[in-house]
């Protein structure tokens, strides 16, 4: 069992046959480390995935196995994604679900930004 409660990496996971080409996906951003496109179900105005090309099933395995090369890269293009969508003036939020808990659906490590409106408390009541 890797690190964070998931089991070993699927490569027939949704992010990996986007990855793939296998399925589309409305891409905004790629480059050697990650690949970001817009989330299926947003839940902001703007709602965009980065995810690593590399095969980590989430943040805690992501940052114990990666190459610092790879952790450097893909934060570098969460920044640039960020960027590029003109998100860094009115600000945006960076989330990660990592294992049970977070409720992550897909176990392919990846960071959401949200933004487009004021986004209220981090998480809901309850
Ligand atoms: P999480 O709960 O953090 O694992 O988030 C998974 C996200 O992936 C959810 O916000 C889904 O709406 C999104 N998602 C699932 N399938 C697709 C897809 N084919 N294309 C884009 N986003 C997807």
């Amino acid at each position: 069992m890797p690190v964070s409660g998931l089991p070993p990496y699927d490569p027939t996971n949704v992010f990996a046959r986007i990855l793939r080409g296998e399925i589309p996906s409305s891409r905004v951003f790629e480059d050697e480390w990650a690949l970001a496109f817009h989330d299926i179900a947003p839940q902001a105005p703007v709602h965009v995935l980065v995810i690593p090309k590399g095969p980590y099933v989430s943040a805690a395995d992501f940052h114990a196995s990666a190459s610092d090369a790879e952790i450097a890269g893909f934060w570098r293009a969460v920044n640039r994604v960020a960027k590029q969508l003109g998100l860094d003036e009115p600000g945006h939020r960076l989330l990660a679900n990592v294992g049970p808990d977070s409720g992550q659906e897909v176990p392919h490590f990846h960071v959401h930004i949200l933004a487009g409106r004021p986004l209220g408390p981090m998480l809901a009541r309850g």
